[in-house]
């Protein structure tokens, strides 16, 4: 049996063939297909509420904004049905995207329900004042009070409304990360509120049972792969590894690697570069789940994370005591082997940035000979150097350590260490400003994109 030591010490840790099951391969056409679909589900929501309205409807009081109001509500809903399925990692599509990338959609697409919903309502509201020549305020009232569904749409149009505002960049940066996350799962609430209004008042599916039932399945099979992949798998998985903690185990000043220890994680099928959402069940800790890559391939039974110490949570884990048992929500991320387009491999990594390109580099061919520049605030804080440097020596690779700030060391000179750059494919690892400052310099450098692979750790 291979002990926790080894994870980090034994030469076959380095490049050797690792025992876990190597993760599956993206196919793009995975995607492809999910584009489509989407596509396909957007017309046809946006032909059945055109064909739902008559030219004389049009013409009478307040027709033109109750058919702007049922055609921005049909897309803004149909749209949040789409940000809803971003976040569900369907597995096809976040080993494609990666999480970062799912969010980065999500986040993107995030202003067009927002609006499109927020011009149903007051569009409608006005359309309806107009039919009945009352005033807008009074007509609020009127939905609360005489149609069926409204008022629970009402309520769910403001707790919509709540996290939307919540959800604002400067609103967001705010508040701790696990407050706006639960806040955050209001959407599902008001989602879930304002169904039944939907399909009891809507003209695209009163008297329409077929549209009904469609409309209500994609609800549903939406519903479903949220809680199969964000709740289903993640217990079955958890379950099935029955992680602990086995040691923790300080690597430099305020990093510490946890190893854990688990059942058949030689059937958990996963690549280096990748992470995992770790939720330690004990007091303080159980309530939130964190990302942290891999620091190293998983030797059956250890798993290994590598984690600075930088808020309450990663501070807190240096604490932990053995036994502690672990969940698991992953693995995800696209940072891996299966990204590259070319042989030859670079790395940049900023500080504790450097745990996925070791767990990374382990999955490499010898022909990718990579050159892995490390930024770290001080030699003291490169941890993991010895596995590093093993892991680029075998794989007939360069190491470069960079100690200083971002000042002292510009990304320009990082950049340049890697001479053959534009014909190598770079993965870049870090924080959010590392990341963002590489990026700047290799697109100047004219690396193309598509040989850029980045992991930034902050979501
Ligand atoms: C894909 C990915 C892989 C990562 N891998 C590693 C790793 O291998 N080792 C390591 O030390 N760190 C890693 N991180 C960063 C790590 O998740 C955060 O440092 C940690 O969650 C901070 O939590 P905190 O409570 O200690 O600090 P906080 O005080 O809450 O925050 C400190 C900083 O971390 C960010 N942060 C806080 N919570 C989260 C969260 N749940 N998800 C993302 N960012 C958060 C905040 O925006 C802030 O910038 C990774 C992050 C991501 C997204």
């Amino acid at each position: 049996m291979t002990s926790p030591v080894a994870v980090r010490n034994r030469p076959s840790s380095g490049g050797g063939k690792a025992k876990s099951l190597p993760g599956p391969a993206p196919r793009p056409r995975a995607l492809d297909a999910a584009l489509v679909i989407a596509g396909l589900g957007f017309g046809a929501t946006i032909g059945v509420t055109l064909t739902a309205e008559s030219w004389s409807q049009l013409h009478a009081p307040g027709g033109v904004a109750m058919f702007l109001g049922n055609l921005t509500g049909m897309a803004g809903t149909y749209l949040a049905l789409v940000m809803v399925l971003l976040v569900s990692r369907i597995p096809h599509v976040e080993r494609v995207l990666g999480q970062d990338g799912l969010l980065r959609w999500h986040r993107r697409l995030s202003p067009w329900p927002i609006s499109l919903i927020v011009a149903h309502a007051v569009l409608l509201t006005y359309a309806y004042a107009e039919a009945s020549k009352t005033g807008f305020m009074h007509q609020l009232g009127t939905f609360f009070s005489s149609y069926s569904g409204m008022s629970i749409a009402i309520i769910g149009f403001v707790v919509f409304l709540a996290v939307a505002v919540a959800s604002i960049y400067s609103v967001r940066s705010r508040m701790r990360r696990e407050r706006w996350w639960a806040l955050h799962l209001g959407m599902y609430l008001a989602f879930a509120l304002a169904f039944v209004h939907e399909v009891v008042l809507g003209p695209s599916f009163v008297g329409h049972p077929l549209t009904q039932a469609v409309w209500g399945a994609a609800w549903a099979a939406t519903a479903g792969l949220v809680l199969v992949y964000r709740v289903g798998y993640p217990v079955v998985r958890s379950l099935r590894h029955d992680l602990h903690v086995d040691e923790v185990r300080p690597e430099a000043d305020g990093v510490v690697s946890i190893i854990l220890r688990g059942r058949n994680l030689e059937r958990l099928p996963v690549s280096g570069g990748q992470f995992f959402e770790w939720r330690f069940l004990t007091r303080g800790l159980w309530w939130q789940a964190h990302p942290y890559s891999m620091s190293a391939r998983p030797r059956p039974p250890f798993l290994r994370l590598t984690v600075k110490a930088v808020g309450d949570h990663s501070s807190a884990l240096a604490e932990l005591r053995p036994g502690t048992r672990v969940a698991i929500e992953g693995p995800y991320g696209a940072f891996t082997t299966h990204a590259r387009k070319r042989n030859k491999v670079a790395f940049l990594a900023g500080g504790i940035g450097i745990t996925a390109a070791r767990s990374l580099l382990e999955d490499l061919p010898k022909s990718a000979e990579p050159v892995v520049v490390w930024r770290v605030s001080s030699p003291a804080d490169a941890a993991l150097e010895e596995e590093v440097r093993t892991l680029v020596t075998r794989l007939r690779g360069k190491l470069h350590i960079l100690p200083g700030g971002r000042t002292e060391v510009p990304m320009r000179h990082a950049v340049r260490l890697v001479q053959d750059v534009r014909r190598r494919d770079v993965f870049v690892s870090g924080s959010e400003g590392f990341v963002a400052a590489a990026l700047e310099e290799l697109s100047r450098d004219g690396v193309p994109r598509d040989a850029i692979h980045h992991e930034v750790y902050a979501l």
